[in-house]
């Protein structure tokens, strides 16, 4: 599938993302490495080249990330090492030690890049494939009301496209992302909310689930990878509903169904942000049938089956009980079965 960011071949299916972790990140023979404090400066102006095999330690590569920022006058070599931003690899699993860096393998999030210095950090950095200008917010739709505009953040230069591999209890899901779009999920060992889901299946194994807020569909995922016949995720952000399409068609190899049609793409979803109603963005049929809807969880009764549902509601503003508690009420006035908050 050819990438919608950069038309290369950032995105591959989840079979193949998988069978590359076991090396990926790890050193050959030669690889040297120094462990670098990154509550200091970076002492000197130096950082070495990547070994003969290609990979590079990734304390080297903020090293080298590090001194474009000083050449390019956004540092003046005073500052910790860590300001150089987040690290955020692809793809992005739980590692228990630091990675050895192939090429292509980074995003750089910094809220002090500039662009000349994000357009070096791709041509001299090798390990980096894209940079983005962060802020201090998180991008996407996250007001639950949709009245507040989503902010994104800037992807500055190479490509912000990258994936997370997220372990389930029937195997793990490859999920793509773009990042200057949508909202950091780092995997972990133990995911809070993929347990909560798998708990809820198994004690009540529906007919059909529903996530109803699916960001870049993990959750959704999930349920349809432990054969739930019919799922169905939506979201009201045009990038959450895009991946968690693309991301459909990457695990798709997983699941009981056929070719996974896909019917629209990121350039067309983009004219329209926010939606209400809801849109059919991709879906595949078969043993399990399987929609991706971009549109307001409000709405999604209107396409819903009509027979009891368990709705997984990921609301992104938890914290909110009483907000948390209206969305509820409203979605068990519209929909048969059951509701819960993962
Ligand atoms: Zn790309
Ligand atoms: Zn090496």
């Amino acid at each position: 599938m050819k990438c919608p960011v950069c038309g290369g071949e950032c995105i591959r299916d989840a079979p193949e993302v998988i069978g590359s972790l076991p090396s990926l990140f790890s050193r050959c023979k030669r690889c040297t490495f120094r462990v670098l404090d990154k509550s200091v400066p970076l002492r000197g102006r130096y950082f070495a080249t990547p070994c003969e095999c290609g990979k590079r330690f990734i304390d080297e590569v903020f090293a080298h990330l590090y001194v474009i920022m000083v050449e390019e006058g956004i540092f003046s070599g005073n500052e910790p090492l860590r300001a150089v931003g987040s690290p955020l690899l692809h793809p992005g699993f739980f590692m228990s030690s630091p990675p050895f860096l192939p090429p292509d393998s980074l995003v750089l999030l910094s809220p002090l890049v500039t662009g000349s210095a994000a357009q070096r950090m791709v041509q001299e950095v090798p390990e980096v494939r894209g940079v983005v200008r962060s802020g201090d917010f998180v991008p996407g739709a996250t007001d639950p009301s949709l009245a507040k505009p989503p902010r994104t953040y800037e992807l500055l230069a190479g490509c912000d496209v990258r994936a997370g591999v997220f372990p389930t209890g029937a195997g793990p899901l490859v999920i793509y992302i773009q990042q200057s779009r949508m909202h950091i999920e780092v995997p972990r060992l133990e995911n809070p909310k993929i347990t909560s889901v798998e708990r809820h299946l198994a004690s009540h194994s529906p007919a059909w689930c529903v996530d109803a807020c699916s960001g870049a569909g993990t959750l959704g995922l999930c349920a349809a990878r432990h054969g739930i016949p019919g799922v169905i995720l939506n979201d009201a952000w045009y990038a959450a509903a895009f991946w968690s399409a693309t991301n459909l068609q990457v695990n798709r190899m997983f699941l009981r169904t056929g070719e996974v049609r896909m019917r629209s793409n990121l350039d067309t979803m983009q004219e329209h942000p926010v939606r209400q109603d809801p849109v059919l963005v991709a879906e595949a049929t078969g043993e399990q049938s399987i929609r991706v809807y971009h549109g307001d969880f409000r709405q999604l009764w209107k396409v819903l089956p009509e027979e009891p549902v368990c709705a997984v509601l990921d609301l992104f503003e938890k914290s909110d009980t009483r907000r948390t508690g209206e969305a509820v009420r409203e979605w068990k006035s519209r929909v048969p079965g059951e509701v819960f908050i993962p």
